[in-house]
Protein backbone atom coordinates (compact mmCIF):
# COMPACT_ATOMS: atom_id res chain seq x y z
CA UNK A 1 0.00 0.00 0.00
CA UNK A 2 2.81 2.47 1.38
CA UNK A 3 5.37 1.72 -1.59
CA UNK A 4 2.93 1.93 -4.29
CA UNK A 5 1.37 5.38 -2.83
CA UNK A 6 5.18 6.84 -3.31
CA UNK A 7 5.22 5.65 -6.91
CA UNK A 8 2.20 7.29 -7.83
CA UNK A 9 3.22 10.72 -6.41
CA UNK A 10 6.39 10.50 -7.95
CA UNK A 11 4.99 9.97 -11.29
CA UNK A 12 5.14 12.89 -14.23
CA UNK A 13 7.92 14.02 -12.52
CA UNK A 14 10.83 13.13 -14.96
CA UNK A 15 12.42 10.62 -12.45
CA UNK A 16 12.76 7.10 -13.67
CA UNK A 17 11.08 5.25 -10.56
CA UNK A 18 10.76 1.31 -10.31
CA UNK A 19 8.26 -0.40 -8.17
CA UNK A 20 9.20 -4.16 -7.86
CA UNK A 21 6.67 -6.52 -5.36
CA UNK A 22 7.70 -10.16 -4.66
CA UNK A 23 3.89 -10.77 -5.08
CA UNK A 24 1.86 -10.90 -8.74
CA UNK A 25 0.89 -6.97 -8.56
CA UNK A 26 -2.32 -8.57 -10.21
CA UNK A 27 -6.43 -6.95 -10.31
CA UNK A 28 -8.72 -8.85 -8.53
CA UNK A 29 -12.03 -8.55 -10.39
CA UNK A 30 -14.27 -6.86 -7.20
CA UNK A 31 -18.31 -8.56 -6.75
CA UNK A 32 -20.10 -6.08 -4.13
CA UNK A 33 -21.30 -9.05 -2.54
CA UNK A 34 -18.04 -11.05 -1.75
CA UNK A 35 -17.26 -12.06 1.75
CA UNK A 36 -14.69 -8.97 3.76
CA UNK A 37 -11.38 -9.58 3.81
CA UNK A 38 -10.14 -10.26 7.05
CA UNK A 39 -7.37 -7.58 6.99
CA UNK A 40 -8.67 -4.31 7.30
CA UNK A 41 -7.47 -0.75 7.56
CA UNK A 42 -9.06 2.59 9.85
CA UNK A 43 -8.01 5.23 7.43
CA UNK A 44 -7.99 8.82 8.40
CA UNK A 45 -8.87 11.93 6.72
CA UNK A 46 -4.96 12.56 6.15
CA UNK A 47 -5.10 9.58 4.11
CA UNK A 48 -7.90 10.17 2.22
CA UNK A 49 -6.70 13.18 1.26
CA UNK A 50 -3.32 12.05 -0.20
CA UNK A 51 -5.55 9.00 -2.04
CA UNK A 52 -8.00 11.33 -3.54
CA UNK A 53 -5.01 13.49 -4.86
CA UNK A 54 -3.27 10.49 -6.18
CA UNK A 55 -6.38 9.32 -8.23
CA UNK A 56 -7.04 6.54 -5.88
CA UNK A 57 -9.93 7.51 -3.69
CA UNK A 58 -12.97 6.83 -6.68
CA UNK A 59 -11.61 3.49 -7.17
CA UNK A 60 -12.02 2.75 -3.36
CA UNK A 61 -14.99 4.09 -2.78
CA UNK A 62 -16.33 2.09 -6.27
CA UNK A 63 -15.27 -0.89 -4.52
CA UNK A 64 -16.35 -1.18 -0.83
CA UNK A 65 -15.30 1.26 2.15
CA UNK A 66 -17.09 2.18 5.70
CA UNK A 67 -17.52 5.74 7.26
CA UNK A 68 -17.51 5.75 10.56
CA UNK A 69 -18.66 9.09 12.94
CA UNK A 70 -17.92 7.74 16.33
CA UNK A 71 -15.61 5.86 18.58
CA UNK A 72 -16.84 4.41 21.80
CA UNK A 73 -13.72 3.21 24.07
CA UNK A 74 -14.25 1.44 27.02
CA UNK A 75 -12.43 0.06 30.16
CA UNK A 76 -14.15 -3.39 30.95
CA UNK A 77 -12.47 -3.67 34.46
CA UNK A 78 -14.07 -0.51 35.38
CA UNK A 79 -16.74 2.43 34.60
CA UNK A 80 -14.29 4.54 33.09
CA UNK A 81 -15.53 5.49 28.75
CA UNK A 82 -15.22 7.83 26.14
CA UNK A 83 -17.19 8.51 22.96
CA UNK A 84 -15.52 10.47 20.26
CA UNK A 85 -17.72 11.84 17.49
CA UNK A 86 -17.15 13.35 13.87
CA UNK A 87 -19.41 16.52 14.64
CA UNK A 88 -17.63 17.83 17.86
CA UNK A 89 -14.45 18.84 15.23
CA UNK A 90 -17.46 19.61 12.26
CA UNK A 91 -16.35 16.96 10.12
CA UNK A 92 -18.87 14.09 8.59
CA UNK A 93 -16.87 11.34 9.40
CA UNK A 94 -14.00 10.27 11.54
CA UNK A 95 -12.44 8.13 8.74
CA UNK A 96 -13.47 5.11 7.27
CA UNK A 97 -12.79 1.23 7.41
CA UNK A 98 -11.21 0.04 4.50
CA UNK A 99 -10.24 -3.68 3.56
CA UNK A 100 -6.04 -3.72 3.01
CA UNK A 101 -7.44 -6.03 -0.54
CA UNK A 102 -9.62 -2.66 -1.78
CA UNK A 103 -6.94 -0.39 -0.82
CA UNK A 104 -4.47 -2.49 -2.90
CA UNK A 105 -6.57 -3.04 -5.81
CA UNK A 106 -7.28 0.72 -6.45
CA UNK A 107 -3.82 1.29 -5.96
CA UNK A 108 -2.98 -1.20 -8.47
CA UNK A 109 -5.51 0.27 -10.84
CA UNK A 110 -3.66 3.46 -10.80
CA UNK A 111 -0.22 2.51 -11.38
CA UNK A 112 -1.58 0.18 -14.19
CA UNK A 113 -2.69 3.30 -15.77
CA UNK A 114 0.25 5.18 -15.22
CA UNK A 115 4.02 4.58 -17.44
CA UNK A 116 5.43 3.62 -14.01
CA UNK A 117 8.08 0.76 -14.29
CA UNK A 118 6.55 -1.94 -12.40
CA UNK A 119 8.16 -5.48 -11.77
CA UNK A 120 5.80 -8.11 -10.78
CA UNK A 121 6.88 -11.05 -8.78
CA UNK A 122 10.39 -10.12 -8.29
CA UNK A 123 11.69 -11.05 -4.53
CA UNK A 124 14.52 -9.67 -3.30
CA UNK A 125 17.12 -11.44 -2.24
CA UNK A 126 20.41 -9.62 -1.63
CA UNK A 127 21.62 -6.26 -1.89
CA UNK A 128 24.80 -4.69 -1.91
CA UNK A 129 26.66 -1.28 -2.74
CA UNK A 130 28.16 -1.52 -6.23
CA UNK A 131 30.28 1.90 -6.26
CA UNK A 132 27.49 5.02 -5.90
CA UNK A 133 25.15 2.49 -6.59
CA UNK A 134 22.99 -0.76 -4.60
CA UNK A 135 23.03 -3.86 -6.61
CA UNK A 136 19.85 -5.75 -6.03
CA UNK A 137 19.96 -9.82 -6.33
CA UNK A 138 16.22 -11.43 -7.17
CA UNK A 139 15.16 -14.74 -6.03
CA UNK A 140 15.32 -15.55 -9.75
CA UNK A 141 18.67 -14.29 -10.17
CA UNK A 142 17.88 -11.54 -12.19
CA UNK A 143 19.77 -8.30 -11.02
CA UNK A 144 19.20 -4.53 -10.88
CA UNK A 145 21.29 -1.63 -10.14
CA UNK A 146 19.71 1.44 -9.05
CA UNK A 147 21.12 4.71 -6.98
CA UNK A 148 18.52 5.10 -4.26
CA UNK A 149 16.40 2.63 -2.62
CA UNK A 150 12.74 2.84 -0.95
CA UNK A 151 12.33 -0.09 0.91
CA UNK A 152 8.08 0.01 1.90
CA UNK A 153 8.61 -3.68 1.99
CA UNK A 154 6.43 -4.35 5.10
CA UNK A 155 7.49 -5.10 8.88
CA UNK A 156 9.43 -7.84 8.19
CA UNK A 157 11.44 -5.60 5.44
CA UNK A 158 14.22 -7.38 3.92
CA UNK A 159 15.96 -4.24 2.52
CA UNK A 160 16.57 -3.56 6.36
CA UNK A 161 17.41 -7.15 7.23
CA UNK A 162 19.87 -6.66 4.13
CA UNK A 163 21.01 -3.49 5.19
CA UNK A 164 21.70 -3.78 8.61
CA UNK A 165 19.74 -0.79 9.70
CA UNK A 166 19.14 -1.44 13.07
CA UNK A 167 15.65 -1.51 15.10
CA UNK A 168 14.46 -1.39 18.50
CA UNK A 169 11.33 -3.75 19.43
CA UNK A 170 9.02 -4.27 22.07
CA UNK A 171 7.36 -8.12 21.94
CA UNK A 172 3.16 -7.46 23.33
CA UNK A 173 3.31 -11.32 24.07
CA UNK A 174 -0.23 -10.59 22.60
CA UNK A 175 -1.42 -11.83 19.54
CA UNK A 176 -4.57 -10.24 17.41
CA UNK A 177 -7.08 -12.31 16.12
CA UNK A 178 -9.07 -10.67 12.91
CA UNK A 179 -11.74 -11.59 11.21
CA UNK A 180 -15.20 -10.20 10.62
CA UNK A 181 -18.40 -11.35 12.20
CA UNK A 182 -22.29 -10.55 12.06
CA UNK A 183 -24.07 -9.07 14.98
CA UNK A 184 -27.77 -8.68 15.95
CA UNK A 185 -27.71 -5.35 16.35
CA UNK A 186 -26.31 -2.29 13.47
CA UNK A 187 -23.53 -0.91 14.61
CA UNK A 188 -24.33 2.51 13.89
CA UNK A 189 -21.18 3.97 12.38
CA UNK A 190 -19.56 3.38 15.37
CA UNK A 191 -15.58 2.27 16.09
CA UNK A 192 -16.06 0.45 19.29
CA UNK A 193 -13.01 -0.67 21.41
CA UNK A 194 -13.15 -2.61 25.08
CA UNK A 195 -10.27 -2.69 26.87
CA UNK A 196 -10.72 -6.40 28.16
CA UNK A 197 -8.05 -7.86 30.96
CA UNK A 198 -6.10 -9.45 28.07
CA UNK A 199 -5.92 -6.43 26.40
CA UNK A 200 -8.26 -4.57 23.80
CA UNK A 201 -10.82 -5.84 21.49
CA UNK A 202 -12.05 -3.70 18.38
CA UNK A 203 -15.80 -4.40 16.50
CA UNK A 204 -14.84 -2.16 13.71
CA UNK A 205 -17.62 -1.03 11.45
CA UNK A 206 -18.45 -2.58 8.06
CA UNK A 207 -20.86 -2.09 5.51
CA UNK A 208 -22.84 -3.86 2.44
CA UNK A 209 -25.36 -2.89 0.57
CA UNK A 210 -26.41 -0.20 3.06
CA UNK A 211 -26.22 -2.87 5.63
CA UNK A 212 -24.81 -2.29 9.35
CA UNK A 213 -24.61 -5.79 10.74
CA UNK A 214 -20.98 -6.50 9.91
CA UNK A 215 -18.27 -5.42 11.99
CA UNK A 216 -14.25 -6.35 11.33
CA UNK A 217 -12.89 -7.48 14.37
CA UNK A 218 -9.39 -7.51 15.96
CA UNK A 219 -8.88 -9.33 19.08
CA UNK A 220 -5.87 -8.88 20.86
CA UNK A 221 -5.00 -11.22 23.68
CA UNK A 222 -2.14 -13.51 24.91
CA UNK A 223 -0.84 -16.59 22.70
CA UNK A 224 -1.96 -19.29 24.66
CA UNK A 225 -5.97 -17.44 24.72
CA UNK A 226 -5.32 -17.00 21.14
CA UNK A 227 -4.92 -20.43 20.66
CA UNK A 228 -7.57 -21.36 22.60
CA UNK A 229 -9.90 -18.51 20.76
CA UNK A 230 -8.57 -20.16 17.12
CA UNK A 231 -9.06 -24.11 18.51
CA UNK A 232 -12.97 -23.13 19.00
CA UNK A 233 -15.57 -23.83 16.26
CA UNK A 234 -17.78 -21.06 15.33
CA UNK A 235 -20.34 -20.96 17.37
CA UNK A 236 -18.38 -20.80 20.95
CA UNK A 237 -16.07 -18.81 19.08
CA UNK A 238 -19.34 -16.32 18.55
CA UNK A 239 -20.84 -16.98 22.61
CA UNK A 240 -17.15 -15.95 23.69
CA UNK A 241 -16.68 -12.96 21.81
CA UNK A 242 -20.00 -11.69 22.66
CA UNK A 243 -19.10 -12.15 26.33
CA UNK A 244 -15.93 -10.36 25.96
CA UNK A 245 -17.86 -7.32 23.77
CA UNK A 246 -20.63 -7.32 27.00
CA UNK A 247 -22.78 -8.16 24.28
CA UNK A 248 -22.96 -4.32 22.84
CA UNK A 249 -23.93 -5.19 19.42
CA UNK A 250 -26.53 -7.58 20.53
CA UNK A 251 -25.63 -11.45 19.73
CA UNK A 252 -22.67 -12.36 17.47
CA UNK A 253 -24.24 -14.50 14.75
CA UNK A 254 -21.51 -15.94 12.17
CA UNK A 255 -17.86 -15.40 12.24
CA UNK A 256 -16.15 -15.65 9.02
CA UNK A 257 -12.87 -17.69 9.11
CA UNK A 258 -10.08 -16.39 12.01
CA UNK A 259 -6.30 -14.88 11.41
CA UNK A 260 -3.82 -14.90 13.80
CA UNK A 261 -1.09 -12.49 13.79
CA UNK A 262 1.52 -12.10 16.86
CA UNK A 263 2.12 -8.42 17.90
CA UNK A 264 5.10 -6.64 17.75
CA UNK A 265 5.93 -2.69 17.67
CA UNK A 266 9.13 -2.30 16.41
CA UNK A 267 10.97 1.19 14.99
CA UNK A 268 13.79 1.40 12.69
CA UNK A 269 16.87 3.61 14.96
CA UNK A 270 17.39 5.37 11.35
CA UNK A 271 15.00 5.74 8.54
CA UNK A 272 17.58 6.71 5.97
CA UNK A 273 21.45 6.02 5.14
CA UNK A 274 23.06 7.05 1.73
CA UNK A 275 21.26 5.72 -1.09
CA UNK A 276 18.67 4.61 1.13
CA UNK A 277 15.16 5.45 3.06
CA UNK A 278 12.38 2.88 4.61
CA UNK A 279 8.79 4.29 4.82
CA UNK A 280 6.10 2.27 6.42
CA UNK A 281 5.90 -0.86 8.35
CA UNK A 282 9.70 -1.37 7.13
CA UNK A 283 10.43 2.03 9.43
CA UNK A 284 7.71 1.40 12.17
CA UNK A 285 5.45 -1.14 13.17
CA UNK A 286 2.91 -0.44 15.68
CA UNK A 287 0.26 -1.40 17.96
CA UNK A 288 -2.72 -2.02 15.80
CA UNK A 289 -4.99 -0.50 19.06
CA UNK A 290 -3.97 3.06 17.19
CA UNK A 291 -5.80 1.74 14.04
CA UNK A 292 -2.62 4.09 12.54
CA UNK A 293 -0.16 1.76 11.13
CA UNK A 294 -1.24 2.67 7.44
CA UNK A 295 -2.02 6.06 7.90
CA UNK A 296 1.74 6.69 9.07
CA UNK A 297 3.19 5.00 6.18
CA UNK A 298 0.87 7.48 3.73
CA UNK A 299 2.20 10.17 5.46
CA UNK A 300 5.46 9.17 5.09
CA UNK A 301 5.48 8.56 1.23
CA UNK A 302 3.72 11.75 0.96
CA UNK A 303 6.45 13.53 2.71
CA UNK A 304 9.11 11.38 1.07
CA UNK A 305 7.99 12.30 -2.10
CA UNK A 306 7.53 16.43 -1.24
CA UNK A 307 11.37 16.33 -0.07
CA UNK A 308 12.65 14.16 -3.47
CA UNK A 309 10.64 16.37 -5.54
CA UNK A 310 11.76 20.06 -4.29
CA UNK A 311 15.47 18.38 -4.25
CA UNK A 312 14.82 17.11 -7.83
CA UNK A 313 13.36 20.99 -8.80
CA UNK A 314 16.57 22.29 -7.03
CA UNK A 315 19.18 19.70 -8.58
CA UNK A 316 20.21 18.20 -5.82
CA UNK A 317 21.56 14.30 -5.95
CA UNK A 318 18.65 12.42 -4.53
CA UNK A 319 20.63 9.61 -2.91
CA UNK A 320 21.95 11.82 -0.75
CA UNK A 321 21.99 11.39 2.81
CA UNK A 322 21.39 14.73 3.51
CA UNK A 323 18.81 15.28 1.08
CA UNK A 324 16.80 11.85 2.75
CA UNK A 325 17.72 13.55 6.22
CA UNK A 326 14.68 15.95 5.48
CA UNK A 327 12.10 12.96 5.51
CA UNK A 328 13.71 11.48 8.60
CA UNK A 329 13.47 15.02 10.73
CA UNK A 330 10.02 15.36 9.51
CA UNK A 331 8.62 12.18 9.98
CA UNK A 332 10.71 10.21 12.96
CA UNK A 333 9.54 12.70 15.68
CA UNK A 334 5.79 12.52 15.28
CA UNK A 335 5.85 8.61 14.29
CA UNK A 336 7.67 8.13 18.06
CA UNK A 337 5.63 10.12 19.54
CA UNK A 338 2.55 8.33 18.30
CA UNK A 339 4.34 4.80 19.52
CA UNK A 340 5.14 6.07 22.97
CA UNK A 341 1.60 6.98 23.31
CA UNK A 342 0.15 3.42 22.14
CA UNK A 343 3.28 1.99 24.35
CA UNK A 344 1.28 4.11 27.20
CA UNK A 345 -1.85 3.32 26.86
CA UNK A 346 -1.22 -0.73 26.35
CA UNK A 347 0.75 -0.82 30.20
CA UNK A 348 -2.04 1.20 31.12
CA UNK A 349 -4.67 -1.09 30.24
CA UNK A 350 -2.44 -3.85 30.93
CA UNK A 351 -1.87 -3.14 34.05
CA UNK A 352 -3.27 -4.83 37.51
CA UNK A 353 -2.60 -2.38 40.18
CA UNK A 354 -5.42 -0.76 41.95
CA UNK A 355 -4.04 2.86 41.75
CA UNK A 356 -3.48 2.43 37.70
CA UNK A 357 -6.53 0.44 37.38
CA UNK A 358 -8.57 3.57 39.37
CA UNK A 359 -6.33 6.44 37.05
CA UNK A 360 -7.75 4.68 33.82
CA UNK A 361 -11.02 4.85 35.02
CA UNK A 362 -10.62 8.34 36.61
CA UNK A 363 -8.74 9.30 33.34
CA UNK A 364 -11.57 8.10 30.71
CA UNK A 365 -14.22 9.87 32.66
CA UNK A 366 -12.08 13.12 32.85
CA UNK A 367 -11.36 13.57 29.71
CA UNK A 368 -15.06 12.19 28.81
CA UNK A 369 -15.79 15.93 30.63
CA UNK A 370 -13.37 17.80 28.61
CA UNK A 371 -15.08 18.54 25.44
CA UNK A 372 -11.79 20.56 24.18
CA UNK A 373 -9.38 18.02 25.27
CA UNK A 374 -11.53 15.55 23.03
CA UNK A 375 -11.65 17.65 19.95
CA UNK A 376 -7.97 17.86 20.15
CA UNK A 377 -7.62 13.82 20.22
CA UNK A 378 -9.66 13.91 17.02
CA UNK A 379 -7.83 16.21 15.31
CA UNK A 380 -4.85 14.03 15.70
CA UNK A 381 -6.70 10.74 14.80
CA UNK A 382 -8.40 12.81 11.59
CA UNK A 383 -4.88 13.32 10.67
CA UNK A 384 -5.40 17.28 10.81
CA UNK A 385 -2.64 18.45 12.87
CA UNK A 386 1.33 18.33 13.21
CA UNK A 387 3.72 18.97 9.46
CA UNK A 388 1.65 17.63 7.36
CA UNK A 389 2.79 17.62 3.40
CA UNK A 390 1.13 19.25 0.92
CA UNK A 391 -0.55 15.74 -0.27
CA UNK A 392 -2.29 15.56 3.27
CA UNK A 393 -3.24 19.01 3.81
CA UNK A 394 -7.25 20.71 3.91
C1 LIG B 1 -4.22 -6.96 13.24
C2 LIG B 1 -3.82 -5.70 12.57
C3 LIG B 1 -4.74 -4.66 12.42
C4 LIG B 1 -4.37 -3.45 11.80
N1 LIG B 1 -5.28 -2.43 11.71
C5 LIG B 1 -4.91 -1.24 11.18
C6 LIG B 1 -5.82 -0.13 11.10
O1 LIG B 1 -6.97 -0.19 11.49
N2 LIG B 1 -5.39 1.05 10.54
C7 LIG B 1 -4.11 1.17 10.07
O2 LIG B 1 -3.76 2.26 9.58
N3 LIG B 1 -3.23 0.15 10.11
C8 LIG B 1 -3.59 -1.05 10.66
N4 LIG B 1 -2.70 -2.08 10.73
C9 LIG B 1 -1.36 -1.87 10.18
C10 LIG B 1 -1.32 -1.96 8.67
O3 LIG B 1 -1.84 -3.19 8.24
C11 LIG B 1 0.13 -1.80 8.20
O4 LIG B 1 0.64 -0.60 8.74
C12 LIG B 1 0.22 -1.77 6.68
O5 LIG B 1 -0.15 -2.98 6.11
C13 LIG B 1 1.66 -1.45 6.25
O6 LIG B 1 1.69 -1.24 4.87
P1 LIG B 1 3.06 -1.30 4.08
O7 LIG B 1 2.71 -0.98 2.67
O8 LIG B 1 4.09 -0.49 4.78
O9 LIG B 1 3.54 -2.81 4.21
P2 LIG B 1 2.84 -4.16 3.70
O10 LIG B 1 1.38 -3.97 3.58
O11 LIG B 1 3.34 -5.23 4.61
O12 LIG B 1 3.44 -4.36 2.23
C14 LIG B 1 4.75 -4.81 2.02
C15 LIG B 1 4.94 -5.14 0.54
O13 LIG B 1 6.29 -5.52 0.33
C16 LIG B 1 6.34 -6.71 -0.45
N5 LIG B 1 7.56 -7.43 -0.06
C17 LIG B 1 7.89 -7.90 1.17
N6 LIG B 1 9.10 -8.49 1.14
C18 LIG B 1 9.55 -8.40 -0.14
C19 LIG B 1 10.75 -8.83 -0.80
N7 LIG B 1 11.73 -9.46 -0.16
N8 LIG B 1 10.88 -8.57 -2.12
C20 LIG B 1 9.91 -7.91 -2.81
N9 LIG B 1 8.75 -7.49 -2.24
C21 LIG B 1 8.58 -7.73 -0.91
C22 LIG B 1 5.06 -7.45 -0.11
O14 LIG B 1 4.70 -8.32 -1.20
C23 LIG B 1 4.06 -6.30 0.07
O15 LIG B 1 3.43 -5.95 -1.13
C24 LIG B 1 -3.05 -3.30 11.32
C25 LIG B 1 -2.13 -4.35 11.44
C26 LIG B 1 -2.50 -5.53 12.07
C27 LIG B 1 -1.47 -6.65 12.22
Amino acid sequence: MVGSALALALQDSGLEVLLLDGSPLSLKPFAAEAAFEPRVSALSAASQRILERLGVWDGIAQRRSSPYTDMHVWDGSGTGQIHFSASSVHADVLGHIVENRVVQDALLERLHDCDLGMLANARLEQMRRSGDDWLLTLADGRTLRAPLVIAADGANSAVRRLTGVATREWDYLHHAIVTSVRCSQPHRKTAWQRFTDHGPLAFLPLERDGQQDWCSIVWSTTPAEAERLMALEETAFCAELERAFEGRLGEVISADPRLCVPLRQRHAKRYVAEGLALIGDAAHTIHPLAGQGVNLGFLDAAVLAEVLLQAHQRGERLADVKVLSRYERRRMPHNLALMAAMEGFERLFQADALPLRWLRNAGLKLVEQMPEAKALFVREALGLTGDLPALAKP
